[in-house]
C-alpha cells in the first residue's frame, strides 16, 4: 500500500477523516489489484495460470466493492455460508467460479448453493456427504464435489487460525479420506471432482503449506490408480502477511514456489483460496485520539475505534502497526510508550501495547494491515455503529460502506406486549 503517513495514493487520510470521519476503513483498489497480481503473476511464472482459479476467501473483507473488484480481475470465491453467496452474486461474481468450505453447512446452504450451480462444495465430513446427497437429491441435482482432506501438518501459526492438525475441527482425516472418496463416487447424487486442503492462516514458512500438498497429490495418486480420477486440486490459502515492520513475510513468488513446484507436469485444474494476503496489506483502519490518560505504571491513548472494530489484538493479541497520521514536524505530544485503547468496556479492547508515539488529543492515527479479518469481523458490541469504509482509487476516494447509524442497531427489536 502506497503510503507516506499522510496518504494512501494520491489522497490525504486527513481529509478522509474529515469527510467521512472516524473510525473509517481506507483501502487503496492499487494495492488489491497488485497482491492479486503478485498471486496470479506467481502461477503463470511457473506455467500454471491457464488452469488456476483463484477463489478469493470471502469471509477476509466480504464488502461488495472489493469483490467487484476480484471479480473483475478474474477471481472465484470461497465462501463459507448462504450469506457469503448472496454477497458475491451481488457484486457480480460468477457461480460457477465459486467453491463451498465450511465444516457446518446448513441444509439451506446447501440447497442455495446448489441452485445457484458453483464450481465445488469443500465436503468436510461424511455426515455432510450424505446430507448433501440427500439434498442434492431433492432439487434433482448432483452435487461437485471435493473433499477437505487434513493432512495432518502444522502450520506453525497461532493455534486460532491452525487448521491442518489431526486435533482440529477441519476437514476429513487424511487416514479415512480414500474410503470417503469410494462412498462420494458411488453416491448417486454427488460428482467427485476435487480435492482441498488448507492448513491454516498467517503462514509465513513455506515448508508445512509445500508438505501438505505432496500429501494431497499422493493421495490423488492413489485415488487415480482405484479408478477415481479428479479434475481439480484446491490446495486452500493462508498465506501470511507482514504485520510488523520487523518482520517481513515472504513475496507471494517465495512463499508459493516450493508448493508449485510440485505441481509441474501434472495436468489437473487448480484452485487457491487466498483470503489474507490479498488484502490484509490494502487496508487500514483510521481512528482518532479522543483522550490521553497518563498513568502511574502506563499511558493510554484512547482512541474511536475499538475491539467491536478491529478484533484481532483482542482475539489473537494480534500485533498491528500504528502510526499518527501527519508529519514528524507537526506532532506536538511528547514521545511516549503509549497503549492504544478503545472506548469499549473489556480490558481485552486495546489495539496496541507499548507504542512509543508523539501524541496530542485529536491526532489522527492510522492502524496499518487491517484490510483483513478487520471489518468482516466487527461487530455492534456496546451498540457500537460499525465504521464507514472508503476505497482510494488515484485521487480519487468511494464511500463503499456508509458508517451505521444508532437506530438501525436495534431496529430488529421490540419491546414486551
Ligand atoms: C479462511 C479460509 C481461507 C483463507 O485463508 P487466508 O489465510 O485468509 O488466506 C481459505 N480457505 C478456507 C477453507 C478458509 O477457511
Amino acid at each position: 500500500m502506497q503510503r507516506d503517513g499522510l496518504h494512501v495514493e494520491g489522497v490525504a487520510l486527513a481529509d478522509v477523516a474529515a469527510r467521512f470521519g472516524t473510525p473509517c476503513y481506507v483501502y487503496s483498489r492499487a494495492a488489491l489489484t497488485a497482491a492479486y497480481a503478485a498471486y496470479r503473476d506467481t502461477l503463470q511464472a511457473h506455467g500454471l495460470a491457464d488452469r488456476s482459479l483463484i477463489c478469493y476467501a470471502v469471509k477476509a473483507n466480504s464488502n461488495l466493492a472489493i469483490l467487484n473488484l476480484f471479480a473483475r480481475l478474474g477471481a472465484g470465491f470461497d465462501i463459507v455460508s448462504g450469506g457469503e453467496l448472496a454477497r458475491v452474486r451481488a457484486a457480480g461474481g460468477d457461480a460457477d467460479k465459486i467453491v463451498f468450505s465450511g465444516v457446518g453447512k446448513s441444509r439451506e446452504e446447501m440447497r442455495a448453493v446448489l441452485e445457484a450451480g458453483i464450481r465445488c462444495f469443500n465436503v468436510e465430513s461424511a455426515s455432510e456427504l450424505d446430507q448433501l446427497s440427500e439434498v442434492a437429491g431433492t432439487v434433482g441435482r448432483r452435487a461437485p464435489v471435493s473433499l477437505r482432506v487434513n493432512p495432518d501438518v502444522d502450520a506453525k501459526t497461532h493455534p486460532y487460525i491452525s487448521t491442518g492438525l489431526k486435533s482440529a475441527k477441519f476437514g476429513v482425516a487424511f487416514n479415512d479420506a480414500f474410503d470417503l472418496y469410494r462412498r462420494a463416487a458411488a453416491l448417486p447424487h454427488i460428482a467427485v471432482k476435487g480435492i482441498d486442503c488448507h492448513i491454516g492462516s498467517q503462514l509465513l514458512d513455506p515448508a508445512p503449506a509445500a508438505e501438505a500438498a505432496g500429501k494431497v497429490l499422493a493421495l490423488v495418486d492413489r485415488l487415480v490408480a482405484d479408478g477415481i480420477v479428479l479434475e481439480h486440486i484446491d490446495l486452500g490459502g493462508g498465506m501470511g502477511i507482514q504485520y510488523h515492520a520487523d518482520e517481513p513475510a515472504p513475496a507471494a513468488s517465495v512463499y508459493l514456489a516450493p508448493m508449485l513446484a510440485r505441481l509441474a507436469g501434472r495436468h489437473e485444474k487448480l484452485v487457491f483460496e487466498p483470503g489474507r494476503s490479498l488484502v490484509g496489506n490494502a487496508g487500514l483502519l483510521l481512528t482518532r485520539v479522543e483522550v490521553l490518560k497518563p498513568g502511574e505504571e502506563k499511558h493510554f491513548a484512547v482512541v474511536d475505534a475499538a475491539m467491536n472494530d478491529l478484533m484481532r489484538p483482542a482475539l489473537y493479541d494480534a500485533w498491528h502497526d500504528i502510526t499518527r497520521v501527519g508529519a514528524d514536524e507537526t506532532a506536538t505530544g511528547t514521545t511516549m510508550n503509549y497503549e492504544i485503547v478503545g472506548p469499549v468496556c473489556e480490558s481485552g479492547d486495546f489495539l496496541g501495547h507499548d507504542r512509543q508515539l508523539a501524541l496530542n488529543e485529536g491526532d489522527l492515527l492510522a492502524i496499518l494491515s487491517a484490510g483483513a479479518y478487520g471489518m468482516s469481523m466487527a461487530s455492534n458490541y456496546n451498540t457500537r455503529p460499525r465504521a464507514a469504509e472508503v476505497m482510494i482509487d488515484g485521487d480519487a476516494v468511494h464511500l463503499i460502506r456508509r458508517r451505521e447509524e444508532i437506530p438501525q442497531l436495534f431496529a430488529l427489536e421490540s419491546t414486551l406486549p
